[in-house]
Parts: C-alpha cells; structure tokens; sequence
C-alpha cells in the first residue's frame, strides 16, 4: 500500500468520504485521493515523495505558485503580531483600498471567510436593496454551498451526480430560477414575464465549474442591459476569474460593469478568505450602515488580509497576466495539436490562466449540456494516466486548471510528453 493510500484509509474512519470537500474524493475518476505534504512554485509533492506539475491550484487561488517567499516571509512576519484580533486592522483598509483601485466598480467592500459566504451574502443584499426575492441563476455555474443557490448547481454537486442536494427545503429554492448559461433569449423571456420580481441576476462571469466555458459575445451585455431595464441587481460570482482570468476580472476583460462581484480564491493568496463589494448605495444597505445583516468574528483577520495583499501586489506588475495568459493559450493549443494527432475527439477553453478541456467533437462547447454529452470515460482514462506521469490535473471534467506564474517551460514540455502519451492510449483503449 502507498502511504496515501493508508492515510485515506485512516482518513474515512473520521471524516465523510476521508475529505473536507467532496471533489477531493476522487470519485469522478476512480481510485484513490492523493495525499499531499508540500508544494513549491508548480509543482506538489505527495505522502510518496513523488513530484507532480500542479495544475490545480488548490482550485484557484495559487496563481504565484506554491509558498512564494515573499508571500510566506510576509506571512511570518504578520504571524508574529498575532493572529486575529476581532477589531479594525491597518491592513484590512489597505486590502480593501487595492481592490477598489483594481476594480473601480466595487467602491466599497467587506471580507469574509469564504466564496460560499461572499455569494450568500450578495444574494441578501440584492434582496434587501431591491425588496424583491426572486435571484436569477445559470445551469452549470457554481456559487458556493448556501441553500438557496444548491439549484443545479456546478462543481461539487454535479461530480457527486447529485444536481441537488438533500437538506434544502423546496421553499428555500422556490425563488431561485436556472436558465442556460450564453443563452440571452431565455433571460430577456424571463424578464419579460417577471422582471420586476426579480431582485438580481448572479453568473459567472466566465464560468469555471462546469471546466471553463467564456461567455459568448452579447451574453454578460445582454445581462446588464435587463438589470438596468427592470432595476434588477447583477452579481459577478468572480471568486475563481476575479485576478485571475486578468488583473480586473472577467468585468475588465469584457468591459462590463456589475452592481455587486464576489471575490474569493486569489484575494486570500491561498488563505481562507471571500469579500463582496459593489455600488456604494447598495454596499451601504450593509449592516452597521443598513438594515442587510452580515458579521463574522474571523472576518478580515491580519494574516488572511497579509496574504491577500501580499499575493496582489506581485501579481499586479506589468506584463504578468501577457506571460500567464500566452503561457495558457500555448498549452491548450499544444494540447489540441496532440489530440488531433492522436484522432482524439477534443475541445479546449482558456481565458487568462484559466483553461478547460473536453472529450467532445463539438468544437466550441458553450453550455453546460455540451459538457454533460462530453466523453466521461475518456476523462477519467486521460486523467489517470496524466496523473500516472506527474501531472495533477482536477479530479473532475466540472473542473477550470489554472496556470501559474511558477508554471515555465520545463513544467510545460514535462505535460506535452505526459499528454502525447495519454492520448496515445486513449486512441489504442478505443
Ligand atoms: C470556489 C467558488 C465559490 C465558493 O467558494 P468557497 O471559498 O469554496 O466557498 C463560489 N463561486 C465560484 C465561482 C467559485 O469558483
């Protein structure tokens, strides 16, 4: 037995399924979970002492790579001071100030501890500013775990072939409506029948749990354009694109505005960390200012906000997202290269660092049907042997990879070598 495969073992006697986050678990592809015990730049280390080119990212957030030192050094250095204090920090204004500088549509903030609790709390704010209850939602988009978003939703849910999940009473989802992700006509449908029900629209932007699917042209404008029709609120869940598919987000990428985003991921530099901020009359319906109730004691804490900050201020030197994003659309495309070669059925996304890839004829995959009608099998098999030659991919076809900065040539070359020879087998299997 390896040590992983003892440490999963000892694991599932004290924690459902041996894992803290069901995706973890492996079951979209069959065996066992690796055990990590350190990660450096792009590359992670198992229980086995065996090295593997890391193209998950701990699901997003480690876009510098692993334990950059600037940011562990500046994590020591705030651990010293103490961990958390429960009042007004220094550092949480200077967190704040960035991102509002970086995304001029979000003129104010407040941090919390998660994505599931920065889209939970949007949601209630769009209720609270618009007085209104129903919330908008797109097939295949994820937005965390709170029960009235548990609605089809992506990721986590679908890889456990369970669209919905148990424990969420009927009322609670009720008012959450789910339409095809690109698909403007049902939106605009939508909002013709019950527009001025509708409290406020939340997408990702780009979406990335359902792999990586951009969003097609007119879509997001076509999203602003009915929010600002019916005085709706639109919410960009960019907690996985939010600096990461460009410095601004997808909102910069696509120019469009949103009233609220939700940031998550990457703003915590690998810390447990979300945030939501937006227009500030809406922001100020927040409590202390408004009647919106939102708190939490580790909210903003010093070493999470020192992460946070340390990890932006090295992604925002010039050039870093030209690298990342030439460096991902040049794997992607050697990818594809290698499929075809191998007369494999394969399809690929990236925008920024941020890719997907499909085991499907259809050439540009744009919803989540596409995803679902794409070659499982296939996945796993790719997967596996990928995984084989030391290359960590998500356990999951739902799943967006994420190219690092630590991420170079070497790593990149290591991945065509294992990819040729995955795909290889794939063409033999069939
Ligand atoms: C990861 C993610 C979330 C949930 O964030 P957690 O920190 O896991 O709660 C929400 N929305 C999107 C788009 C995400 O990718």
């Amino acid at each position: 037995m390896t040590r992983s495969e003892t440490l999963f073992e000892e694991a599932q006697k004290f924690m459902p399924g041996g894992v803290n986050s069901p995706v973890r678990a492996f079951l979209r592809v069959g065996g066992n979970p690796l055990f990590f015990k350190k990660g450096k730049g792009a590359y992670l280390y198992d229980e086995d002492d065996r090295e593997f080119v890391d193209y998950v990212g701990s699901w997003g957030p480690m876009i510098l790579g692993h334990a950059h030192p600037q940011v562990i050094s500046a994590l020591q250095d705030a651990a010293e001071n103490g961990l958390s204090f429960g009042a007004p920090t220094a550092i949480e204004t200077e967190l704040a100030k960035k991102i509002c500088s970086i995304m001029p549509s979000i003129e104010m903030i407040r941090m919390v501890n998660s994505g599931t609790e920065a889209t939970m709390s949007a949601i209630r704010i769009a209720r609270g500013f618009t007085g209104r209850d129903k919330i908008l939602k797109f097939e295949g988009c994820y937005h965390g775990h709170s029960d009235s978003l548990l609605v089809k939703a992506g990721s986590g849910a679908l890889t456990l072939g369970e669209p919905d999940s148990l424990g969420v009473p009927k009322s609670f989802v009720e008012n959450t409506l789910t339409l095809e992700f690109n698909n403007s006509d049902q939106v605009r449908d939508i909002f013709t029948q019950a527009g001025k029900e509708i409290a406020g629209i939340i997408v990702e932007p780009v979406a990335g749990n359902m792999s990586c699917i951009p969003p097609e042209a007119g879509f997001l404008e076509c999203l602003r354009e009915v929010c600002d029709g019916y005085g709706a609120v639109l919410i960009f869940d960019e907690v996985m694109t939010g600096f990461r598919v460009a410095l601004g987000g997808a909102q910069s990428l696509f120019g469009i505005e949103p009233d609220l985003t939700t940031l998550g991921k990457i703003i915590g530099g690998g810390m447990p960390v979300g945030a939501f901020g937006g227009r500030k009359d809406i922001m100020q319906t927040v409590a202390p200012l408004g009647g919106v109730y939102q708190a939490g004691t580790l909210s903003g804490n010093p070493i999470a906000m020192t992460a946070g900050l340390a990890t932006l201020d090295l992604i925002e030197e010039p050039g870093f997202f030209d690298t990342l994003t030439e460096n991902t659309l040049t794997l992607m495309m050697s990818l594809q290269s290698l499929a075809e070669d191998s007369g494999v059925p394969f399809s690929t996304n990236q925008v920024g660092a941020m890719f997907g890839f499909f085991f499907s004829g259809v050439d540009q995959i744009t919803n989540f049907s596409q995803v679902m009608n794409s070659d499982m099998v296939a996945f796993s098999a790719f997967f596996n042997s990928m995984l084989q030659q030391g290359i960590n991919l998500a356990p999951s076809p739902f799943e967006s990879g994420f190219v690092s900065a630590a991420h170079g040539q070497v790593e990149f070359d290591k991945t065509r070598a294992a990819a040729s020879v995955a795909f290889g087998i794939l063409k033999h299997g069939k």
